[in-house]
């Protein structure tokens, strides 16, 4: 197989499991197209590993094995690891939501994976990935034998990857992509693959579903970004004594609406309100004791990072002014350029701005089958913190 040579001094990463090579990294290319797999060699000759590879983007090349292995096999065992973690993790009786493979956390750049109950949702964001999707898609067929398959590739990083975006059934049975109905923890939640944002539900929060579950008995609690009303499923099946949902899509509020009553929730228990969460937390005698802020990724980029930041100040700083007192304030990021620390930079500034008293009673991040590869820090994104206003 043809190899790429790495500059002098420029395979550290590489040794290290980093997945990405940038185009500064690379010495010579051979002959190849883009998205081809093809071997990496240090500047000494030295076999580092294979990685696919497409000249357009800064990351031009993203490795799928370390070491001596073949590829193809790399990418059989990475998949046979990542559906092997998750076994064991959930019973399927409770939890049957589950994602199975979460890109460079399991080894798979350009992968996502996500099971609800029998019907299996792709993403694919990469050309490298595109290529190898029919040897993936055999192997997930054989492992899991879903009633269906549905690819939803529709991510703004395949412009740049020179693709389009693809959605379409690749296997079994086509109303799968329509509507499946899961459990997580215990409770059942719709889900349309084919009509909904990312994959269909945000499996990333289940374990702070069940956090809110446990706090909010007796409180008046606001979902804002609610989506399709997991959370505010949660804080009702909790004993809340109202939870009002705010999302700016119709869509998303008509399945909530939905999610209450699979869960035999009467639809008086709140209100469904479609608003921009900026302005609604500008209304005048919002009186909640639990306010839950989960919005978008407001920093795509890293060049977004600055007005990011005044994005999440501002919610932040309004909940925090608008609790109760002795209520509690549920914030997120799932911005990955918006690290940790500087996620809680924004809190204090928006604490101070408040003028109000605040601790962080626990810090939280995805949830548990969405690994994070020590060796590339990058698939961390999601951060919440939990906070007590005085
Ligand atoms: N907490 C949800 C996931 C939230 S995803 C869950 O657990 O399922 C973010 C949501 O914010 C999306 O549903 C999107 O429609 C909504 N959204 C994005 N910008 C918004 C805005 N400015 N005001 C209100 N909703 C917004």
């Amino acid at each position: 197989m043809d190899s790429v040579i790495l500059k002098a001094g420029k395979d550290k990463a590489v040794r290290n499991r980093h997945h990405w090579i940038f185009s500064g990294a690379v010495a010579r290319f051979p002959d190849f197209e883009d998205g081809d797999i093809l071997a990496v060699r240090s500047s000494g000759g030295e076999h580092l590993g294979y990685a696919y590879f497409n000249r357009r983007g800064s990351i031009v090349g993203r490795v799928v094995g370390f070491g001596a292995p073949a590829p193809r096999d790399a990418v059989r065992k990475s998949l046979a690891g990542a559906l092997a973690l998750r076994e064991g993790l959930f019973d399927p009786a409770v939890t049957n939501a589950r994602r199975l493979v979460n890109a460079e956390g399991d080894g798979l750049p350009g992968l996502v994976a996500d099971l609800y109950d029998d019907v299996l949702v792709v993403q694919i964001a990469t050309l490298g990935m595109e290529k190898l999707k029919p040897l993936l898609l055999e192997l997930l067929v054989e492992a899991l034998r879903p009633r269906t398959v549905y690819e939803r590739s529709d991510l703004p990083a395949r412009r740049e990857e020179g693709l389009g975006d693809l959605e379409s059934v690749l296997y079994g049975d086509p109303a799968g992509a329509e509507q499946v109905d899961v459990l997580e923890n215990g409770l059942p939640f719709r889900v349309r693959p084919s009509r909904s944002q990312k994959t269909g539900f945000y499996l990333d929060q289940r374990e702070m579903r069940a956090l809110v579950r446990r706090m909010a008995g007796g409180s008046k609690v606001l979902n804002a970004f609610s989506y399709t009303g997991a959370f505010t499923v949660c804080a009702l099946k909790g004993g809340a004594v109202r939870a009002d949902s705010v999302d700016s899509s119709e869509a998303a509020l008509g399945l909530a609406e939905e999610n209450l009553e699979l869960n035999g929730l009467p639809a008086s228990s709140g209100s469904f309100v479609a608003a921009d969460v900026f302005s609604f937390l500008r209304s005048p005698n919002l009186d909640y004791d639990f306010i839950i802020l989960d919005p978008p990724a407001f920093a795509k980029r890293r060049t977004d990072v600055v007005q990011a930041c005044r994005g999440y100040k501002d919610i932040n700083r309004l909940a925090i002014q608008k609790v109760r007192p002795g209520g509690l304030v549920l914030t997120f990021s799932c911005s990955h350029f918006i690290d940790p620390r500087l996620f809680r930079q924004v809190v204090f500034q928006a604490s101070l701005e408040a003028g109000r008293r605040v601790r962080i009673l626990q810090e939280h991040r995805q949830a548990f089958d969405h690994p994070v590869s020590v060796y590339h820090p990058e698939t961390a994104y999601l951060k919440g913190l939990l906070l007590h206003v005085e």
